[in-house]
């Protein structure tokens, strides 16, 4: 008989308490160990509740040493609950390693759904939500930063970032210089009393908290690129190029010449006969 407990992801709310699902409630109140990102916060929590449990930390600073304890406790017949400081386990904290440790030993891992921040901005934006990436805190650092929004630029997914305040000045002047004056949504103190989500540019955002500091946590939500706007960038950098370095660009990637003429004078807008004696001139 398997004598092993199991790892419980216990989704918790993200402000509002009432967003805590019944089943997350049965299951703190029945598991034997609760580890949490941060015991301060979860300790309201549980007390709000009225469940007194054994509570022990998991954050990113022990999660090596910790989760290992952890996993020998499941593995000797202990059903832990995890949670985050708010929200879903696994996004955007350490839950993630446990998780791998957990299926690495084989143990079964039940996830109780329920808040999480992302997605709850994501649906307040007033953005196309058919497809998003989640792409979680910026580096502090700025070359990072700025490294992480060269990558993204050109996706046309509607883009969820976190950040916090004392960040979210620096974070929104390398969005604007990166990514352009794009919309934006940024939610703060999502689910609480003074929910607030603020819809506008970039550079209007970056206005209006250059004039006060803002307050609480916040979910970023920005329009993703605009494939017409990459069409015509596209179309500016073939202009830019000598047509032998724009042949190039296409046999380079292992094109046949007569395609890659083909192909450049499609995107130049001329015919082939074209391309080939504009070639023949530059080689002369
Ligand atoms: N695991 C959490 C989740 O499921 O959303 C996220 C944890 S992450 C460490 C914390 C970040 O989530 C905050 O810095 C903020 O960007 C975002 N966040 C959490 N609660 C929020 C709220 N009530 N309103 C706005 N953003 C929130």
């Amino acid at each position: 008989m398997d004598k092993k407990g199991m790892l419980y992801l216990c989704a918790t709310p993200i402000g509002n308490l009432e967003d805590i699902t019944l089943r997350v409630l049965r299951v703190l109140k029945e598991v034997d160990l609760i580890a949490a990102e941060d015991t301060r916060q979860t300790l309201k929590l549980l007390n709000h509740f009225q469940i007194n449990k054994p509570l022990i930390s998991y954050y990113e600073h022990n999660k090596s040493e910790r989760g290992k304890y952890i996993v020998e406790q499941i593995l000797q017949g202990k059903n832990v609950a995890l949670v985050s400081d708010a929200g879903t386990p696994g996004i955007s904290d350490p839950g993630e390693d446990l998780v791998r440790l957990c299926i690495e030993r084989d143990i079964t891992v039940s996830a109780l759904p329920g808040p999480v921040a992302a997605i709850t901005g994501l649906i307040l934006s007033g953005m196309p939500t058919g497809r998003f990436c989640f792409e979680g805190f910026l580096s502090v650092n700025k070359r990072n930063r700025r490294e992480h929004l060269e990558q993204i630029k050109n996706d046309p997914r509607t883009l969820i970032f976190y950040e916090a305040p004392h960040k979210l000045l620096n974070t929104l002047e390398d969005m604007y210089s990166i990514l352009g004056n794009r919309k934006i949504a940024l939610a703060r103190e999502l689910t609480k009393k003074f929910e607030e989500v603020i819809r506008c540019s970039l550079e209007e955002a970056i206005n209006r908290f250059k004039q006060s500091m803002p307050k609480g946590e916040f979910v970023l939500i920005v329009e993703g690129a605009d494939p017409r706007r990459l069409e015509k960038q596209k179309h500016q950098e073939w202009m830019n190029m000598s047509i032998s370095d724009h042949i190039y660009l296409y046999t380079s990637q292992g094109i046949d010449e007569k395609e890659a003429l083909k192909k450049v004078a499609k995107d130049r807008g001329i015919s082939k006969r074209e391309v080939y004696a504009l070639n023949l001139k530059n080689k002369k």
